[in-house]
Formats: structure tokens, sequence, C-alpha cells
């Protein structure tokens, strides 16, 4: 190389690795940034269980999906389905305190009342799973006092799980799999994060045949499924 080019060739090198280290800096922003801005989640969530044949006619379900869901159990409901609790913790699903007895004149009496409910809820489940839960939905979705109970129960370590849209089967009565497949549709409607409230309690088949539909759909529509 003739002495003359030496500086061009230097800066060109400069150039060169300039617009490597920027362009690689670019390449690894700009997707992260796509995918945690644009990232669709859903979270399959089920109250009221255990019961023996919805809430294995679900597991049944997620397991041929490879689908992890979140169940918050009533504890009083356990006896003669530890069985069924154990099979929720042992597919890898996450386990929730609902409620020891799901009576909310009991539940919402005072503060104390609401903590020892929660307490013995998660006593059951840690003495049958082996597993101590820390999530936490409120019983009828909460009564007046919402807030302060929030902060109490975070107090006490745990994690308050709300929802954001609806799959029905409380609110429509004795829906149909398609009217639940319909109003999941409806409300989890241009949400990026969709927590859906679904119930496996016993009254509940029609959850059970809904749920492939309703998670065809959230599949087609590109969203990831998770656990809390
Ligand atoms: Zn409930």
């Amino acid at each position: 190389m003739q002495k003359k080019y030496i500086p061009f060739a230097f800066l060109f090198v400069v150039i060169l690795v300039f617009l490597a280290h920027f362009s690689a800096r670019l390449g690894a922003a700009v997707p992260a940034f796509t995918f945690a801005d644009s990232e669709k989640v859903v979270y399959l969530t089920f109250d009221d269980g255990p019961s023996t044949k919805v809430t294995n006619a679900v597991l049944d379900v997620l397991g041929q999906e490879k689908i992890k869901a979140t169940f918050f159990i009533v504890s009083d409901r356990t006896a003669g389905r530890e069985e069924t609790l154990r099979r929720i913790a042992r597919e890898g699903h996450s386990l929730g305190v609902h409620s020891k007895s799901h009576e909310y004149h009991k539940i919402y009496a005072s503060d104390e009342s609401l903590l020892k409910d929660a307490r013995d809820c998660a006593d059951v489940i840690e003495s049958l799973t082996g597993i101590t839960p820390n999530l936490y939905r409120f019983p009828g979705g909460g009564c007046g006092n919402r807030d302060r109970e929030k902060k109490l129960l975070e107090q006490a370590g745990y994690r308050v799980i709300g929802w954001n849209a609806v799959c029905g089967d409380e609110e429509i009565p004795h829906a149909t799999a398609d009217q639940l497949y319909d109003s999941t549709v409806k409300t989890a409607k241009g949400k990026n994060s969709v927590v859906l409230l679904c119930h496996d309690s016993a009254n509940h088949k029609a959850t059970a045949e809904a749920l492939p539909r309703i998670i065809a759909y959230f599949r087609e529509q590109g969203y990831l499924f998770k656990a809390f």
C-alpha cells in the first residue's frame, strides 16, 4: 500500500468498526424493544376448585396443549380430592390461595378473619403438595374495602391477582361452551396482557368444554401462555 493511502485505510477501518458496533447495538436493541412492546400474554386462571371431574378435565386439556395455568384453591373442597390437588402441582401449574370456606360473611367479617381464612387455605395446600402458595385471589373479587384488604394480604406475603377478562362461567347462568368462548373473545379484545377468569368447580363442565377453543383463539392471535 502506498504511504498516502494509509490514512484513508485507517479511516475506513475506523468507520467499519463503528458501523459494526452501532449496527450490533441497533440490532440487539430493536427486537428487544419491539418484543417487549408488542408481547401478547394470556394467563389462564381457575378459581373455586378442586373438583373431581371439571378440574381433571381442565388438566387433561392443559396437558395436551402443553400450557401452564394458575389455580386458586378453596381448601374446604380438597377433602376426597387430595390427588387432584397434587396433580395440579405435579403437572407444573401454579397454586394460589382463594379461600378456606368461600363464605363471604365469614371471610370478610374482620381483618383477622380474612387473614386466617387465607392462612388456613395456604396450610392445606402446603400440607398436601409441599408448596407454600404466595398468590392470592379475593373470593367474590373482594368486598367493600378492597384496597386496604389488599395491603393487609400483601403485608402477609401474598401477591394479589385480579383479572381483566372473563370466560363468563359465573356471569352467564348455565352458559354453553359457545357462550363462554364468545365472552372470552369479547372481554379479552384489544388487551395485550390478558388475565382470564375461569372456574373449575363442579358445576362448570362447560368451561372445560370451551377450553380447547379458547386456547386455539389465543394461539391464533399470537399470545404466549403463562402461569403466575
Ligand atoms: Zn371464588
